[in-house]
């Protein structure tokens, strides 16, 4: 892919300009975490560059909270949304699985997805929780974007990944070709995130996945202790990037027939009750093991890709304190002992 560099300056021109015929969205830090705003003149200088993922998941806006199935969406407008990561566009991946590539496809999404201009960034300072590598994603973007851009000293390097991309840039004369010392910066950048994400996840050993198959039995899942802490609020699911479960509901407020679709979660003590009032999970242990297996066994088998792309933020936003890593590293020791 080609690489390119501007410099900081002429990158927030660049964008000032770009502002007036886009929406853009970009991460800005708010009590030390990153949320998407929509830019203007004054949150412009407040992007977050050099950091990790947004608090939202890129998912908000290629599947919104909620939205009308009928009537029909005519009208889904074109974004650009800047600062998306490594992780969330490999979450791109299992939301395509699932939306656009399965048997049962979802037109909103689809369009949303032909809408969508993103420019991600590289990871620059991991989150404790972040554990990206232990399953296969590297900290910075290698597919799924328009344009990347990696922070280093004085400015940018621009990677164009499409043709959208190559097109947003068009013919600027503030971008130039980079210089073998910028990619080799690049390069020693990028290893040192590496390691620094793999440093903060060495006690956990969360590698074998497919030792979860078959553990759906409880006395599994009532054992480690983090587990207990579960209040079923159901954070862990809507933070989380590729968790993709919606409810249907049928109204009429004004008279004319309405269908909503509205974001589920599978944490919720309601979520698989049927109309008799029985539940095939009735425990919270049972709830918190479907949703691992769903994530590292089901989606696999139904999608042929694991549905966690290592974000964390079913960690960081967790009510109940409970560290998903440490439940797999003891749960698959259980495993190994049968
Ligand atoms: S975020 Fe934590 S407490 Fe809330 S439902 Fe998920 S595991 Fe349970
Ligand atoms: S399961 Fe947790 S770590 Fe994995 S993608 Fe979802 S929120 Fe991120
Ligand atoms: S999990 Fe990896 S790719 Fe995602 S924000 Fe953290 S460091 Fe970046």
């Amino acid at each position: 892919m080609e690489k390119l560099y501007i410099k900081v300056d002429d990158w927030k021109n660049f964008l000032k300009g770009k502002i007036k015929e886009n929406r853009i969205f970009a991460p800005v830090e708010n009590n030390n975490f990153l949320f998407y705003e929509n830019l203007n003149e004054e949150n412009l200088e407040k992007i977050v560059y050099d950091k990790a993922r947004a608090v939202e998941p890129v998912k908000i806006f290629l599947y919104p909270i909620k939205e009308f199935v009928v009537p029909e969406i005519k009208n889904i407008e074109k974004l650009v949304v800047m600062g998306v990561t490594s992780c969330d566009l490999r979450a791109i991946d299992v939301l395509d699985s699932v939306f656009k590539n399965s048997d049962y496809k979802d037109p909103n999404f689809s369009k949303r997805r032909e809408n969508i201009l993103i420019i991600s960034f590289d990871c620059k300072n991991p989150y404790n929780s972040c554990f990206c590598t232990l399953v296969g994603v590297k900290p910075y973007p290698e597919k799924n974007f328009d344009l990347n851009l990696s922070k280093i000293e004085n400015g940018f390097i621009v990677e164009i990944g499409s043709e959208k991309g190559k097109e947003f840039i068009g013919k600027d004369t503030r971008f130039y070709q980079v210089n073998e010392s910028q990619i080799k910066q690049l390069e020693e950048d990028r290893k040192k995130v590496e390691e620094k994400i793999n440093e903060i996840n060495r006690e956990f050993d969360i590698k074998n996945f497919e030792n979860l198959k078959g553990m759906y039995h409880t006395e599994y899942w009532q054992k480690p202790n983090d587990i207990k802490n579960c209040v079923s609020c159901g954070s862990c699911n809507f933070n989380c990037p590729t968790c993709v479960c919606f409810l249907l509901e049928d109204t009429s407020t004004d008279g004319n027939f309405k269908k909503v679709k509205v974001w589920d979660a599978c944490l919720f003590p309601g979520y698989a009750r049927m109309a008799s009032g029985v539940s095939p999970r009735p425990t919270l242990f049972d709830r918190y093991a479907n949703r691992l297996l769903c994530k590292y066994w089901y989606m696999k088998e139904n999608f042929g890709i694991i549905g966690c792309t290592g974000c964390g933020r079913c960690i960081s936003g967790c009510i109940g304190k409970i560290d998903k890593r440490r439940v797999l590293t003891e749960v698959l020791k259980e495993k190994v002992k049968v």
